[in-house]
């Protein structure tokens, strides 16, 4: 028998409705247009990517959104100062800080600036803090962890007295998607990279949480039957590697031996891809793939395919729920956003 598949996208529907018909009603009743702020810094055309979809999901959603762009040299002082005009800004109710900022600028000064009241992320460190002390509240909760527990919650997995192992112990997600299943108690096991028998630990799972970064790690043996396996990864691997090969960039005419990016490279910028020296430059400079469709090397660019830290076909066999990569959590994770700077509007609002 087959898994039943946790449909990230339809849920994220689902709440996406749910937010639209709270924000008409705010506005009807009470003048009230929730607000999120994104704050960019440099150039980096996946984090403009992310940016500008975030956006757009404001408008759907019927926020009023800002982004404010700054240069890749832009002072801490001019971020600092971006940050606090955007505190003091009252139809901002949401400021998210895209992550990572360039190499100059003390990151964790930067999200602690963010008022509490704001930290629609989530990662103020008095968030994360209450996340993690019994019986404290956060204000907000990181949105991948939130909606990797939405997922489970929304499909009618029991959480109570079930063991959750969660592979990962990142602040981003393996840390408090375990203090968030701990609220719901759950008796959890967080397993890294010094973990002495991954597979054994992870069969003991009524719920797995993958949150490794590592390609289809998670195999059908590593899996209890039955259980619900929550895969937040997101790796792209290649389908077809073109290296050694000549081609010539239609955009350029030049002809030129293929080679691979270094894909280990993290941070925002493209991980990998295989270019002319022209396109590249036009890519770091912002512009999407689909702006180059004159250049067959370019189209190149797509040949990879997304999957998740769970081998999908094999656990697909095993488990009792399953998400799938990509549709699973990560249309959850802008859905939360949105659902938390909804709740900073009715916050600032006392409601
Ligand atoms: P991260 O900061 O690199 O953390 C990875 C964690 O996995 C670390 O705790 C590490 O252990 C552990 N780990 C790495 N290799 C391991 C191995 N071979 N065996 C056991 N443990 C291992 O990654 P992250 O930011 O949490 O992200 C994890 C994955 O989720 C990535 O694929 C990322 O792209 C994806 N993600 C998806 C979303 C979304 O919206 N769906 C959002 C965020 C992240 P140590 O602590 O011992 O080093």
């Amino acid at each position: 028998m087959t898994a039943q598949l946790i449909d990230g996208k339809a849920i994220a529907a689902q709440i996406y409705e749910e937010i639209q018909a709270e924000v008409a009603a705010l506005k009807e009743k009470h003048g009230i247009t929730p607000g999120l702020a994104t704050v960019l810094v440099g150039e980096n055309p996946a984090a403009q990517s992310y940016v500008r979809s975030k956006q757009k999901t404001c408008t759907a959603c019927g926020f009023h959104s800002v982004g404010e762009h700054m240069p890749v040299d832009a002072s801490q002082e001019e971020v600092d100062a971006v940050v606090k005009r955007l505190n003091e800004d009252p139809s901002i109710h949401g400021i998210l800080v895209q992550l990572p900022l360039p190499k100059h600028l003390d990151e964790e000064k930067i999200l602690s600036a963010i008022s509490l009241e704001k930290d629609v992320d989530g990662f103020h460190p008095l968030n994360i803090g209450r996340l993690s002390m019994k019986g404290r509240k956060p204000l907000f909760v990181p949105c991948t962890p939130a909606g990797s527990v939405e997922l489970l919650v929304r499909s009618g997995v029991e959480i109570e007295g079930k063991e959750a192992v969660i592979l990962g112990r990142s602040n981003i997600v393996g840390l408090p998607v375990s203090m968030l299943l701990l609220h719901r108690n759950a008796t959890i096991t967080i397993c890294h990279s010094r973990t002495k028998d991954l597979a054994a630990t992870c069969r003991q799972a009524d719920i797995l949480i993958a949150a490794v970064g590592r390609p289809e790690m998670v195999k059908a043996d590593w899996v209890k039957p039955g259980a619900a396996v929550i895969d937040v990864g997101i790796n792209r691997v290649w389908v077809e590697h073109p290296a050694d090969k000549e081609w010539t960039c239609t955009a350029t005419g030049e002809t030129f031996i293929a080679h691979r990016k270094d894909e280990s490279e993290k941070g925002g910028r493209r991980k990998m891809g295989t270019y002319c020296v022209t396109c590249d430059e036009a890519y770091q400079k912002g512009h999407e793939p689909a702006d180059m469709q004159d250049c067959e090397v370019m189209s190149l660019f797509r040949k990879y395919k997304l999957v998740g830290d769970v081998d999908f076909d094999e656990v697909n066999e095993v488990a009792g729920y399953l998400t799938p990569v990509p549709g699973g959590v990560g249309p959850m994770t802008i859905a939360m956003l949105m659902w938390n700077t909804l709740a900073g509007a009715k916050l600032a609002a006392k409601l």
